[in-house]
């Protein structure tokens, strides 16, 4: 049970440019990747990667993980060449300050920085002010002219930061929301053998503005069961206290009991609890006031469908420094190919 999973695949998966509706990079490199271990693979019309792996049962599990990371998006070119841009998902203002950043233009990637006034100009007062999203610019050091030739309003831009493993275990990157989950569920797919449910895996796209993904994949199959596969803010840090953590980094696989979109049945609830127990993975208890997943979409469809997300605990969640702990991720990995393979109670 104790499998060892190869990272090498999540660097590159974080190193891939994918904001919300433009997730096609991530889509080709897995499907790619995917096609020696799927039954069948597909693309919907929204753009969700579909990759099935028939079971020994005619029960079906869908298994989701959003490929979309949060970004920006380019809405203005002034005439200097500064760029204006709108923020795509939840990102805090202050996370982009003085960062790098790679507009992805038609004729490929290009690096422009987020530029910051200096402190020899502003008071103290300024400094203690609120950063306006709209107040930010990206700065690509190229003429005007030639910024307007390469960059249009619509180009999207992802943030920009070499994946690295540091300390015990853990991993520091941009985009590990949602790679991390999407590295898991490819691994699966290659794992799994003979799995009880027929699966369905589906690699989401824009869950960060709404799961809006999640919604038609679900529409087209009939799932008995489903998982969302994805990360969650671990407040364990300094300036937090413990009632406000939701989950801890390092304390394993975060089953959700609720947060701002689903409530897990108990009974499924209860049930992933004692795998685990029994199965020696490590497990925390995951409620989160506000936020949420691919789970609370696909709970809702059609006549509903028993559905949980399994949260691997992300410090800096949305920032490019987002850090996770590789046990956390072996442990979301254990329980779902588990569940895979076996079946849960209840719904069997
Ligand atoms: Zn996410």
């Amino acid at each position: 049970m104790t499998k060892k999973l190869d990272f090498s695949l999540l660097k590159t998966l974080t190193g891939l440019a994918g904001i919300s509706g433009r997730e096609a990079p991530v889509r080709q490199y897995l499907q790619s990747w995917l096609e020696p271990y799927a039954d069948e693979i597909r693309t919907d019309t929204l753009g969700n990667l579909i990759v099935y792996k028939k079971g020994t049962s005619d029960k079906n599990l869908l298994l989701c993980a959003h490929m979309d990371e949060v970004g920006l998006m380019v809405r203005y070119v002034d005439d200097r060449g500064f760029l204006y841009f709108v923020p795509v998902g939840g990102i805090d203002p202050r996370t982009l300050l003085a960062q790098r950043v790679r507009i992805q233009t038609q004729q490929g990637p290009l690096l422009g920085i987020i530029g910051t006034k200096p402190a020899h100009i502003t008071t103290e007062a300024d400094r203690a002010k609120a950063v306006p999203m709209n107040s930010l610019y990206i700065d690509t050091g190229l003429p005007a002219a030639q910024v307007r030739d390469l960059v249009q309003a619509g180009d999207s831009v992802v943030l920009d930061r070499t994946y690295e493993e540091f300390g015990d275990n853990r991993i520091c990157a941009k985009a590990l929301d949602n790679r991390a989950g999407v590295f898991v569920l490819a691994q699966l797919i290659r794992a799994v053998q003979n799995p009880f449910y027929n699966i369905y895996a589906v690699f989401t796209v824009q869950e960060e503005v709404g799961l809006r993904g999640a919604k038609t994949a679900a529409f087209g199959i009939n799932a008995d069961l489903s998982f969302a596969i994805d990360t969650t803010g671990a407040a364990d840090i300094p300036g937090s206290s413990p009632q406000d953590y939701i989950v801890r980094l390092g304390g394993g696989v975060g089953i959700s009991a609720i947060d701002g979109y689903t409530i897990t049945p108990q009974t499924l609830f209860e049930s992933l609890k004692q795998i685990c127990e029994e199965q020696n993975i490590r497990w925390q208890v995951r409620v989160a006031p506000r936020g949420g997943n691919d789970a609370g979409a696909v709970h809702l469809d059609k006549t509903g469908v028993p559905s949980c997300a399994l949260s691997i605990p992300t410090r800096n969640i949305h920032s490019c420094v987002e850090v996770e702990d590789k046990q956390d991720i072996t442990a979301v990995f254990q329980l779902v190919l588990y569940v895979m393979q076996q079946g849960i109670a209840g719904i069997k």
